[in-house]
């Protein structure tokens, strides 16, 4: 069980990180001012294969159904893996699992696990201050997507921030060649695509399964940082602009319920009112009835 801090102590705590979220930021420094080639590139790229995967040509029952597997696959790994299980140490699982999950997370090409990991401890370090990577006193859109297309100071501390996985020689490795998990899986889905003629062939359900997936996978884990800090309810007066939103929710498998998390981050559990259905704790409810999940953390 996580316990409350004292009311006295997050009150004050409260008012003063208010002040800093409400006054208005400093324009960007010179030095994050310019755009990072690659990420730019790669993430034009990805919307453009994104728009063309939804051409009529390339529809088929086939690429849905690759669609919603990928969506399951890659959307856990980041909920499951990366997040409530590595970046928060929520709950442990077998090695084994925890370096599915993590492969799983790796799928969804938001970085390597040592440099994802870092990224959000610091957010929960510094949540709506000027020096959270996606401060969301910034604006809406600096939370969703602009602050990765700039320089990210806190990159440099990653190794500090994500210590306890730099010990691993695969989360070392996943972390510099995450990339490369896309090359056999579009090889398989283009062989498949061929060998089965679905309208669209190969190229369709390359489409689907790796651009349109990526791209939808993307907004969905960008909303957590942009929607669910600006639109929804709180449960709990935490010092920052963290709300609970249900829409949100859905899409990402329960991180929508993201005021409970910046709660509880330790918690496993983030929707936590009957109504606040959250998928990723189903999942986890899932692995404990079969043995793979143990030390659970639960806020109550
Ligand atoms: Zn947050
Ligand atoms: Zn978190």
């Amino acid at each position: 069980m996580v316990s409350h801090s004292s009311k006295t102590e997050s009150k004050t705590r409260d008012l003063r990180l208010r002040a800093g979220i409400v006054s208005p930021r400093k324009p960007l420094p010179a030095t994050q001012r310019k755009y990072r080639l690659g990420t730019t590139t790669f993430m034009l790229v990805m919307h453009i294969g994104a728009t063309f995967a939804l051409l009529p040509r390339f529809w088929s029952l086939q690429a849905i159904a690759i669609f919603a597997v990928l969506y399951w696959t890659t959307v856990l790994g980041v909920t499951l893996g990366l997040h409530r299980l590595v970046a928060h140490r929520s709950f442990l699982t077998p090695n084994w699992v925890e370096k599915i999950l993590v492969l799983m997370g790796a799928l969804a090409c938001q970085s390597g696990p040592i440099e994802w990991v870092a990224l959000h401890r610091h957010h929960h370090k510094f949540s709506d201050q000027p020096n959270d990577h996606h401060d969301a006193g910034r604006g809406f859109w600096w939370s969703h997507s602009e602050w990765m297309l700039h320089e990210i100071p806190v990159l440099k501390d990653s190794y500090r921030l994500a210590g306890d996985l730099l010990a691993d020689p695969f989360f070392r490795w996943l972390d510099h060649w995450f990339l490369l998990l896309q090359i056999p899986l579009g090889l398989f889905l283009y062989w498949f695509g061929e060998l089965a003629q679905v309208h669209g062939g190969g190229l369709g359900l390359v489409l689907w399964g790796i651009p349109l997936r990526l791209v939808i996978v993307y907004h969905v884990t960008w909303l957590v940082n942009s929607a669910t800090h600006t639109f929804g309810y709180r449960n709990f007066d935490c010092p920052d602009l963290s709300r609970n939103c249900w829409w949100v929710a859905i899409l990402s498998f329960g991180e929508g319920w993201h005021n409970n998390h910046h709660a509880y981050p330790q918690s496993a559990r983030h929707g936590l009112r009957w109504f606040e259905f959250d998928i990723t704790w189903q999942h986890i409810k899932l692995l404990k009835h079969f043995g793979l999940a143990r030390q659970v953390r639960q806020a109550k």
